[in-house]
């Protein structure tokens, strides 16, 4: 076993360097260290060596690297951050808690896991998680914490490591280091863990996904569990503030406020068609086959549905939306709009197209595209 796997609570030890290598930084490997070094899932540790930041922790061929940014010498005094490893601890057994309830109560065997910088991971082989699994396994986590179980780590001949309950069969050969969480789990692991189940504090269960069949359950434990529930409370207060609700009506206010906006834009279309119906009755007492008409500020959806109604009167409709800088045009005339605005509208700073019927370009001013319909009518009557 590694120093901090047999000393867990050492976060000060003096030492010296005895290794330095240079790559993206620098690495050291010190006589003795009790840092712990990525792996099995679990992220490094973080600390100082001689008051640098050590900003990763490596086990290469069994030696253990520490990253710097200035090369040391000498005597080391190294510091191991107490918050980060309790922080990776406390994610880690909460891991081993649940992977552990799975298996002997609901027979769902653990995949994989990964301990992220927010929420931690656990790939379950099962392809359905329901409300009520997720509540029977809320309420044995809150069991589990409450029970205060020690957690031991200790040192195994193979032999005698392989006559324990071991809920995975090991890795390694030789010397085993079994961790024990009272009589709830027995697994091989190099990982730090908390001291009790009670350390724990708090596990919730933050979310799931499909992943190629089976499920990923999300978690957070500990200080990262409060943190989480007091932003959502946070969250939870502002929305209600915002929506005027109480909290527990968030969800019915935010329907409510749906079906308000599906009425709001039936009643906009009514009005709309009302008032096509009364402009164009307008457009068309003119003789003209091209009618122009200028939106200033009209939505765009309500100049489209205009060109639309003048060219299903047979005349061509030119209709310039102002707020979109947008020229909408529809109609059959002797000009193909789709071609012409692809041979023209570069000259007019414009960019846009169409079919032979149907076509809208965007202009960077008014006057560009009445030039351009200047052209089109100049073309039109050749
Ligand atoms: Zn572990």
């Amino acid at each position: 076993m590694r120093l901090e796997q047999i000393y867990p609570a050492v976060r000060k030890f003096v030492t010296h360097v005895t290794q330095i290598k240079q790559e993206q930084g620098y690495w050291v490997a010190l006589d003795e260290s009790y840092f712990y070094p990525e792996s099995g899932g679990q992220p490094a540790d973080r600390g100082t060596l001689n008051g640098l930041v050590v900003h990763d922790v490596q086990l290469t061929d069994g030696i253990v690297w520490h990253q710097i940014d200035q090369p040391i010498e000498g005597s080391v005094t190294g510091l191991v951050d107490d918050v980060v490893r309790t922080d990776h601890a406390a994610q880690h057994t909460a891991q081993h808690v649940i992977s552990a309830i799975l298996q002997d109560e609901f027979n769902i065997k653990t995949l994989s896991f990964r301990t992220g910088s927010e929420e931690s991971t656990l790939d379950i082989e099962t392809d359905e998680w329901t409300a009520a699994l997720q509540t029977r396994l809320e309420k044995r986590l809150r069991q589990v914490i409450t029970s205060a179980l020690p957690i031991t780590a200790t040192e195994y001949d193979e032999a005698a490591a392989l006559a324990l309950p071991l809920r995975k069969t090991p890795q390694v050969t030789g010397k085993i280091r079994v961790v024990q969480i009272g009589e709830l789990d027995y697994s091989a692991c190099g990982g730090t863990h908390l001291e009790s189940t009670a350390d724990l504090e708090l596990i919730v269960l933050t979310g799931q996904e499909r992943i190629r069949g089976n499920i990923r359950l999300m978690y957070v434990a500990k200080d990262r569990a409060f943190d989480l529930l007091a932003a959502n409370q946070r969250v939870l207060r502002e929305t209600a503030q915002a929506l005027s609700a109480k909290k527990e009506r968030v969800a019915q206010a935010v329907e409510e406020l749906k079906q308000d906006v599906v009425r709001l834009n039936r009643a906009v279309e009514l009005v709309q068609d009302a008032h096509i119906k009364a402009e164009l009755t307008q457009l068309l007492a003119s003789s003209d086959d091209w009618i122009f008409v200028n939106h200033a500020e009209q939505h765009v959806s309500f100049s489209e549905k205009m060109v639309k109604a003048i060219a299903t009167a047979d005349r061509v409709g030119l209709v310039w939306n102002e707020p979109a800088k947008k020229l909408l045009m529809q109609g059959a005339s002797s000009i193909h709009f789709g071609k012409f605005a692809k041979t023209h509208l570069k000259t007019f700073n414009g960019r846009g197209g169409g079919s032979e019927h149907v076509a809208q370009a965007m202009f960077l001013t008014r006057d560009d595209a009445m030039a351009y319909i200047e052209r089109m009518k100049e073309e039109q009557s050749k």
